[in-house]
C-alpha cells in the first residue's frame, strides 16, 4: 500500500511505503531537485534562526540581505531576479566560476559510477590520481600528498608534524596572519581581535612582522623553534611577502633546523599569480598548505604537500602509519572535484589569466586614485587584491571619516562595501578587523566587461561620497548606524555630536 505523505515546505517530501507482508518501512525520497526547487525562495527563515543568526543580522544591518537562488559563474542572481557580480567567489574558492560545467559533470560521472569510497583498507583510487598532478605542479622538493577537509585542518596537520620532526615546540607566526579557526591555527593568527575570549592559546607562539628579516633571523637563531607560518600573500591583509623575504626564510630556517610552512590555501593554483608562490620564486617550503580553489569550490578539501624528509622522520616507525588520518580525506567527491578542477585550470592557464585581470584591476583602481585623495594604495597581487583607504583632504567627507572612525577603524571600509552592494550588485568584502579597505577575490574568468563594471562603480560610490547628501554614513543602513552611532556617542562629549548624527541616533534610541 502506497501512503502520500503531504508535502512539508519545511522537510523534504517524502513517500513512505508499507508492504502489508512484511511490514517492512521502505523510504523513497522524491527526486530531491524538487524538494530544493520548493523551499530556495521560502528557507531562509530556518538557515536565519537555526544556522548562525549573528553572522546572517551582521550582513542586514549593512542591508545586504538578498536571498540568492541561482549562480553561474561570477554571477549570482537574487530571488527578484537581479543580477550580482560576485567578486569575493565564495572565500576565493570559485576561481573556474560558480557552478562550472566541467566540474559539475565530472562530479555527476562519478556518482553514475558506483566506484568504492573511503574503504580504508585500500589505497584511494582517485586521491593517488589527484597527489600526483599536484606533485608535478609543486616540483621535486616535495614528494608525498596528505588530503584533508579544510584550510584550518592542512595548518592543524603542520603544527603537529612540524612538533614531530623537531621536538620544539615554538611556533612563528606573521602580524596580520590567518590561518584558520581550529585550536592549532587560531594560536597563529594575526590578529588579537579574533581570539578574543578564546584565551588561552597554545602558550608557545610568537608573532613576527611580515618581511623583517633581521627579527626572524633573531627568532629562529633561539633554536627551539619548530616551524615557521606564512601566506605568500596575506590573505586579511593583502601583504605580500618580497621574494627575498620567502628565500631568506627558507635558508634560516635550514640553518637553525625550523621548518618553513607555506600556507597556500588561498594563494594556491593560481590565485597567487602562480601554481605555488613559494615555489615560483624558487623557495622549498618543508610543507605546503592547499585549499580553497583545489575542488573548484564544490566539495570541502586540503591538502598538504610533504617534503620526503618530513614524512620519512613523522612516518619513521612502522606504527606510525594512523600518525594522520581523517574519515573524509580522499572522498571521491572531493578528488573528482579535484581532477577536474585541475584540468581545468591547466586549460585556461589560471596564474595567467590571474595576473592578467590583476593588472587590469590595479592600473584601474590607481588611476581612479589619482582622482580620489580617499583611495590610499591597492594592496596584494593576482586575484587578491585589497584596496586600501585614507581620510580626504576636503573637509565634508574628512569630518564623515572621522566620525565614522570613532565607532569602527574599517567603517569607511565598509561603507564602500554596502554602497557596492545596494547600488551597483557587486559583492566585495572587509578584510581584516579594523582594517579600512575592501578586498576582492575575483574569479579568473573575470570579463573586460566585469572588470570596466566595477571599475565605473567604484567610481560611482567614491564619487558620491564626497558629496554631503550622500557620503559614506548616509550609505550605512540604519541597523549599522544605529550601533555605530552608539560608540560614538561614547567617545564625544554631550553637545559636541553633529546635529546630524545626533538628530539620527536620538530617533534610533
Ligand atoms: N589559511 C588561509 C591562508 C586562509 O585564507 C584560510 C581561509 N580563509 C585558511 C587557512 C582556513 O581555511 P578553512 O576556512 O578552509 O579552514
Amino acid at each position: 500500500m502506497i501512503e502520500e505523505k503531504s508535502v512539508n515546505s519545511d522537510t523534504p517530501e517524502i513517500t513512505q511505503t508499507e508492504t502489508s507482508d512484511n511490514k517492512k518501512s521502505d523510504l523513497k525520497v522524491s527526486p530531491f531537485k524538487t524538494y530544493v526547487e520548493e523551499i530556495i525562495n521560502s528557507s531562509q527563515h530556518l538557515s536565519k534562526r537555526h544556522v548562525h543568526p549573528r553572522m546572517q543580522k551582521m550582513f542586514e544591518m549593512g542591508g545586504m540581505n538578498a536571498v540568492f537562488t541561482r549562480a553561474d559563474g561570477q554571477y549570482l542572481w537574487d530571488s527578484d531576479g537581479n543580477r550580482f557580480l560576485d567578486l569575493l567567489s565564495g572565500g576565493g574558492v570559485f576561481i573556474l566560476g560558480r557552478n562550472n560545467k566541467s566540474i559539475n559533470e565530472a562530479i555527476r560521472s562519478t556518482l553514475e559510477l558506483d566506484i568504492p569510497n573511503l574503504s580504508i583498507v585500500n589505497a584511494s583510487i582517485l586521491g593517488g590520481a589527484l597527489a600526483e598532478q599536484l606533485l608535478e605542479l609543486a616540483g621535486p622538493s616535495f614528494s608525498k600528498v596528505l588530503f584533508g577537509n579544510s584550510g584550518t585542518e592542512s595548518t592543524d596537520l603542520c603544527a603537529r608534524f612540524a612538533r614531530v620532526v623537531t621536538r620544539r615546540r615554538r611556533f612563528l607566526y606573521m602580524e596580520g596572519g590567518f590561518h584558520g579557526r581550529t585550536y592549532a591555527a587560531a594560536s597563529l593568527c594575526g590578529w588579537d581581535e579574533m581570539k578574543e575570549g578564546m584565551q588561552p592559546f597554545m602558550p608557545t607562539t610568537t608573532p613576527i612582522q611580515p618581511n623583517n628579516i633581521a627579527q626572524l633571523k633573531r627568532e629562529l637563531s633561539m633554536g627551539d623553534v619548530a616551524a615557521v607560518f606564512v601566506e605568500p600573500i596575506q590573505g586579511m591583509t593583502g601583504t605580500v611577502m618580497t621574494p627575498d623575504y620567502l628565500r631568506e626564510m627558507e635558508n634560516l630556517c635550514a640553518r637553525y633546523g625550523t621548518l618553513m610552512v607555506a600556507d597556500e590555501v588561498q594563494t594556491g593554483l593560481g590565485r597567487g599569480g602562480s601554481w605555488f608562490r613559494t615555489v615560483e620564486y624558487g623557495v622549498r617550503p618543508s610543507m605546503i598548505t592547499v585549499s580553497k580553489i583545489l575542488s573548484g569550490g564544490q566539495v570541502p578539501v586540503s591538502a598538504v604537500l610533504l617534503s620526503q624528509e618530513v614524512y620519512d622522520t613523522v612516518y619513521a616507525k612502522f606504527q606510525s602509519g594512523p600518525n594522520y588520518f581523517s574519515t573524509f580525506a580522499e572522498n571521491n567527491l572531493a578528488m573528482t572535484a579535484g581532477l577536474a578542477t585541475l584540468k581545468e585550470l591547466k586549460r585556461i592557464n589560471a596564474p595567467k589569466c590571474a595576473r592578467e585581470i590583476s593588472a587590469k584591476l590595479r592600473a584601474g583602481v590607481e588611476e581612479i586614485g589619482t582622482r580620489y585623495d580617499v583611495i590610499d594604495h591597492v594592496r596584494g597581487d593576482g586575484l587578491m587584491l585589497a584596496i586600501y583607504f585614507r581620510d580626504s583632504e576636503s573637509l565634508g567627507l574628512k569630518i564623515q571619516q572621522q566620525i565614522m572612525g570613532f565607532a569602527d577603524k574599517a567603517s569607511f571600509g565598509a561603507a564602500v562595501n554596502v554602497d557596492l552592494y545596494k547600488n551597483h550588485r557587486i559583492i566585495v568584502q572587509v578584510p581584516g578587523p579594523g582594517t579600512n579597505a575592501i578586498k576582492i577575490l575575483p574569479p579568473a574568468i573575470l570579463t573586460d566587461e566585469d572588470i570596466n563594471y566595477f571599475l565605473g562603480a567604484l567610481e560611482d560610490t567614491i564619487a558620491s561620497f564626497y558629496d554631503a547628501r550622500t557620503g559614506p554614513i548616509a550609505s550605512i543602513s540604519k541597523g549599522f548606524f544605529a550601533s555605530a552611532a552608539k560608540s560614538i556617542k561614547k567617545v564625544i562629549p554631550e553637545g559636541m555630536l553633529p546635529a546630524a548624527l545626533a538628530e539620527k541616533t536620538e530617533k534610533k534610541n
